[in-house]
């Protein structure tokens, strides 16, 4: 079945070919680039269980995980509408859904994009943070008077984020009045949107955010009719334990209720917490030195987020297609394929005390944020896709 040309390091079969899990593949196709395992019937899932759960509209952030397969399987399962930062995140989703609703986030964007974002691709809702910003997107739809305007607002760090989006986004709230003020002159739907912070551990965090934002809504004195709650919804990493979909969006709805917000329109933009279990990377080890693999991938590919910055304790399990590995687990740490020493990944990982030279490592929960963030440093970007159905 090996089927490795000496000009390639593909392995994969001419037929899309759904495999049962990762062990399969590996036996399969023993590869030697890193393999993606996509599960997208996982995917739809989870994203049901989000809609289920959410008395508003969910949009997924395609930063996330912007494989055309998995816009597809979020398609399926019935999402309308996707948070967009860029004309080619646009394009993307336009390529695959002529009607889903595109929802420009970002708060800072080129004239050219919000331009051809409004006149080629109907794109009506924009996120904005400074006056400036206003003036930006009213000059660039003409004047239209059909815009869906959000403001972003600025929290207070988390620190129970991995990543407070705070110091870069948001009007602080004492310049989002007159900001509000501005913003619904032009506006047809006028809202207010923020973010947490990316995996949040603590479900009280949007609690808080909600208390703060009705303070804003309250002194703003326009009305504002939507409110966006952003993403940050948390996944188990190992040794992890995390808030569900389900408890994050009971403490909404509660702190809406309290808040006297739930009049208003909702929309949110879960990432990580759709696509993460539904993806996995198969790598190969290339050399052990002690407790140290040189992994077929590192942090310049699609292991950035377990690397110094935010040591993600990815879940791992060892895979050998022909015997099997004793019982007892050690430590390890990972390196990557560049010739950069940077490229460490601490861990520690606990695998089979017998790995070596030529096993694979399934690395769980990778569907998002490790594709989206890979380059192709040193020649070592590349990397496979295949579909499993557990
Ligand atoms: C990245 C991002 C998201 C998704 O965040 P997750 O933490 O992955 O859920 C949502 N909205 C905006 C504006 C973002 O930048």
């Amino acid at each position: 079945m090996n089927t490795v040309l000496p000009f390639t390091l593909r392995s994969l079969p001419q037929i899309p070919h759904v495999f049962d899990n990762a062990d399969d593949v590996v036996r399969a196709l023993r590869p030697a680039l890193p393999t993606y395992t996509l599960n997208t019937t996982l995917i739809e899932d989870t994203a049901n269980r989000f809609m289920n759960n959410f008395d508003g509209k969910a949009a997924f952030a395609v930063k996330t995980n912007p494989h055309p397969s998995v816009i597809q399987a979020l398609c399926n399962a019935g999402m309308k509408a996707f948070d967009v930062a860029s004309l080619p995140e646009i394009e993307l989703v336009r390529s695959i859904s002529k009607t889903a609703e595109l929802l420009f986030m970002h708060t800072i964007k080129s004239p050219e994009s919000i331009s051809c974002a409004y006149f080629d691709y109907d794109v009506r809702t924009f996120s904005l943070d400074h006056e400036d910003e206003l003036e930006k997107i009213v000059e660039n739809t003409k004047g239209a008077d059909d815009l869906n305007l959000f403001v972003r607002i600025a929290l207070p760090k988390n620190d129970q984020a991995s990543i407070d989006f705070s110091s870069k986004f948001g009007a602080l709230p004492a310049d989002a009045i007159p900001l509000l003020q501005a913003a619904r002159k032009v506006a047809k739907k006028l809202g207010v949107c923020f973010h947490v912070g990316t995996q949040t551990s603590d479900a009280a965090s949007y609690g808080n955010a909600i208390n703060q934002i009705k303070n804003v809504i309250r002194d703003c004195g326009v009305e504002v009719d939507a409110l966006d709650i952003g993403g940050g919804f948390p996944v188990p990493y190992e040794g992890e334990d995390v808030p569900s979909i389900e408890n994050c969006l009971n403490v909404v709805r509660t702190a809406l209720y309290h808040a006297e917000l739930d009049d208003l329109e909702l929309i949110a933009e879960p990432g990580r917490c759709l696509v993460a279990q539904g993806g996995s990377l198969i790598v190969r080890v290339e050399l052990r030195k002690g407790d140290l693999l040189y992994l077929n991938d590192g942090t310049y590919g699609g292991l950035f987020d377990a690397g110094a910055m935010l040591r993600t304790a990815y879940p791992v399990r060892g895979i050998r297609d022909n015997a099997k590995f004793e019982d007892a687990l050690s430590p390890f740490r990972f390196t990557g394929p560049t010739c950069d020493s940077l490229d460490m990944m601490d861990g520690p990982f606990m695998l089979p005390a017998d790995i070596k030279t030529g096993d694979w490592i399934e690395i769980k929960n990778t569907g998002a944020y490790s594709h989206a963030l890979r380059t192709n440093f040193n020649g070592f970007g590349e990397s496979d896709t295949v579909y499993v159905s557990r």
